[in-house]
Formats: structure tokens, sequence, C-alpha cells
């Protein structure tokens, strides 16, 4: 049985694990990088790549918001095939209701210094024509991003191999925890300290951890180049995303460098099989369709599903796990976790190391959700 041993192993190269991967390996640790899988698989290669900043709490703009200027500073270096497109949100407002909403952002997005623009009917129009006549308005907040993930991921991890960081790829991990990573052809990887980064399978591997997976379908079409000039979601969304006991559908649609539009999106507890859902599939190409009628004449060529991995207070499990001193969680991202990877590394290597971060992590904490007992 062969053992290695590192300051820091890594299991999961999703684009959680990726960034910390690269974040401490930059800043000088003998890292590995365990997945049973590829680079960037996992829920990061069936996520939007939307890098947006939210306002559902004061932690939760707190972190989309400093995980996004980290994006913007890392932009001169990422390769082409990133697709990185400062393209802006639209919230569309259908009726007045959701238009207050879109006041009540704009307030709070101004006072924190993001910069957001109202729409009213017609500069909704005017800025995407293929919606619908009757809309409200809308919500513009221009420094929000596309990316493409699973590329994001593999910049990443390559960017730690450069700093000597080892990937270990086809290794499915067995255990891990007390300085020990243990995976199933036997190999056993030592480390001062373990990130368990395994996005929704991360509860399987450490107990205690209170978190489920929530199943989201997407679907890409064909070419259609300036048919969507932003991504376009629905303000009703925040309902149906807040909505934990039935399946939801919202209008999400993304404009991609391809011309391409990629439709979300749907949430679903309970859905545990990764097959698509047609009855689910058709709901949200109707929401699609209600939004933007043009869609409906469109072809898809492929559709898909994810998991996202929800905690109970929508805020992910960043830093250490109170039951074992050696083990640190970078997990629980639900539908934001290509937002906020690079703010997660940044703040979990700041905890490894014992930096100051520049955002207050208390919120990020797994010790707020620790159903393990706490080690003397
Ligand atoms: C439909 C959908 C749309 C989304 N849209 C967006 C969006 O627009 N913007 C946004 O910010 N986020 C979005 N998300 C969320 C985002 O995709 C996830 O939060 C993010 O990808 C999580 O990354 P991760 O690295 O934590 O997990 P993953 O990408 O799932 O990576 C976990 C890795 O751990 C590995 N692993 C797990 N268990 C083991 C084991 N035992 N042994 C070895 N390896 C293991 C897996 O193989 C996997 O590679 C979306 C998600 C979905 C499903």
């Amino acid at each position: 049985m062969k053992s290695d041993s590192y300051d820091v192993a890594i299991v999961g190269a999703g684009i959680v694990g990726a960034a910390c991967a690269n974040e401490l390996a930059r800043r000088g640790m003998r890292v590995a990088i365990i997945d049973r899988d590829v680079v960037g698989g996992g829920a990061t290669a069936a996520g939007m790549g939307h890098v947006v900043v939210m306002d559902d709490s004061e932690a939760q703009f707190a972190l989309t918001r400093y995980s996004q200027k980290l994006w913007k500073r890392l932009r001169p270096e990422l390769p082409e095939d990133v697709e990185y497109e400062q393209c802006g949100t639209i919230w569309v407002a259908a009726d007045d209701e959701e238009m207050a909403e879109v006041h009540r952002k704009h307030a709070f997005y101004g006072t924190r210094g993001v910069p957001t623009e109202v729409l009213d009917a017609r500069a909704l129009k005017s800025r995407e024509p293929n919606l619908r006549d009757g809309m409200a308005g809308g919500l513009l907040v221009s420094e929000d991003v596309v990316l493409y993930p699973p590329c994001a991921a593999k910049f990443l991890v390559e960017c730690a191999q450069k700093h000597g960081a080892q990937l270990r790829l086809g290794k499915s991990v067995t255990s891990l925890g007390d300085g020990l990573v243990a995976c199933d052809d036997g190999t056993e990887i030592r480390a001062e300290r373990i990130v368990n980064a395994g996005g929704a399978q991360a509860a399987q591997l450490t107990g205690g951890v209170e978190m489920k997976p929530r199943k989201g379908h997407l679907v890409i079409t064909d070419r259609y180049p300036g048919f969507l000039r932003h991504q376009l979601v629905e303000l009703g969304y925040l309902k149906s995303a807040h909505s934990v006991a039935t399946d939801s559908v919202a209008f999400n649609v993304q404009p991609r460098r391809t011309g391409q539009i990629l439709i979300g999106s749907s949430r679903q507890y309970g859905a545990e099989h990764k097959e698509v859902d047609p009855t689910i599939l058709a709901r949200m190409i109707r929401r699609a369709q209600e939004y933007m009628p043009g869609i409906g004449g469109m072809s898809a060529v492929r559709t898909w599903t994810g998991f996202r991995a929800a905690t109970p207070d929508k805020l992910p499990l960043i830093g250490p796990w109170p039951a074992d001193k050696t083990l640190y969680l970078a997990t629980g991202h639900e539908g934001l976790g290509i937002t906020t990877s690079l703010a997660t590394a940044r703040i979990l290597a700041d905890q490894i190391m014992e930096a100051k971060p520049e955002i207050p992590i208390e919120p990020y904490l797994p010790s707020r959700a620790s159903q393990e007992p706490i080690h003397a």
C-alpha cells in the first residue's frame, strides 16, 4: 500500500476544489487534489456559469460580490475557452408587484456600491427586443458575468499544478479524516489538513453535515446569434428558488458566445436520479416561451441535469469541521458555487494559514451546522 504526504489534500476537483487548490498552492502549500472523475465534472459541468451578485442576505451578498470582484481581477489571465463575458443580468419584472422588487434591489445594491439601472417597459424592450410585450420593466446589473465552468475549473487546476499541486484522478475516496484520505484502490494520502470539496456528495464523506442534493435541469439550443444579449432572470425566480417543499421552474436564460442559448432552470428536492424528467423540462420550456415566445421555434441540441448541494440556511460551509481537527469543508454552495468559488478558496486558505480574511467569515463556518460532538 502506497502512502503519500501533503500539507493539504483536497477531495473534489470541481470548481470549488480547483479554486481551493490554486489558492493554497499559490501560497506555498504542498497540495494534492483527488477526484474519482475528471476535473470540472460534477455540478460544475452541469452549472450555468452565471457569476451573479445576490441579495437574499447580507452574508450571501458579501460572498457573491467579493467573489465577483476576484473573477474580474483574474480575467486577464483566463484563457479564451473560459468564455468570460460581462453581459450583465436583467432581472425581469412581469408586473407592478415585481417592479417594486426592482426598486428594492436597486436601493440595496446602490447603497453597497453595485451599479444597477432601473429599466421601464420601453427601455427593457430596447435592450431585449425578443421579450414579449407587456413586461413592466427590469433591473440591469451590468457587472454580472457569464463563463464556462468546466474550463474555468481546468484552468484553476492547471494554475495549482504550476505551483506544485499533484492531481490524482480516478481515485474514489472511501473515507477521510484524522489526516488520512483513503481511496478504493488502496491508496492512502496523508495530509496535515483535508478539505472536503465533494459537492453534493460531501455529506456522504463527512457524517453530520446537513445538506441535500437539489436537482436542476438545463437545455442548450442551436445557434441564434443576437437573439439574446443579457442573462435574463424572472423576478419570480426568487420565489421559486426559496421554495423548499415543491418542484419549481423559473425563466432564466443565458447568451453563450457561440450564439447558443442556455435555458434554465428547475429545482427539485428528493429527485435522486440524474435522468432528464420530460415533465419538468416541458414546464421549463413553457415558462421560457411565456417570456420569450421566439424560444418556441428553436432547436434544442442537448438537455442535462445536475445536483446543487443545498444547506438549510442557504449559505455554504467553509472552514474547519468541529469534530475533526484536520478536516475542513468547502461545500454547500447550492446554485452559486461557480460565482463564489474564488471567494470560498480565499477565505478557506485564510483560515488554514491563519491570515486575516477580507470579509467576515462567521456566516459560513461549518460549526453553525454541526450535528457532531465538538472536539475537546
Ligand atoms: C442546473 C444548475 C445550474 C447552476 N447554475 C449556476 C450558475 O449559473 N452560477 C453559479 O454560481 N452556480 C450555479 N450552479 C451551482 C454550481 O454548479 C455548483 O455550486 C458548483 O459547481 C459546485 O462545485 P463543487 O466543486 O462544490 O462541486 P462539484 O462540481 O460537484 O465537484 C465535486 C467533485 O467531487 C468529486 N467527488 C465527490 N465524492 C467523491 C469521492 N468519494 N471520491 C472522489 N471524488 C469525489 C466529484 O467527482 C466531483 O468532481 C448550478 C448548478 C446546477 C445543478
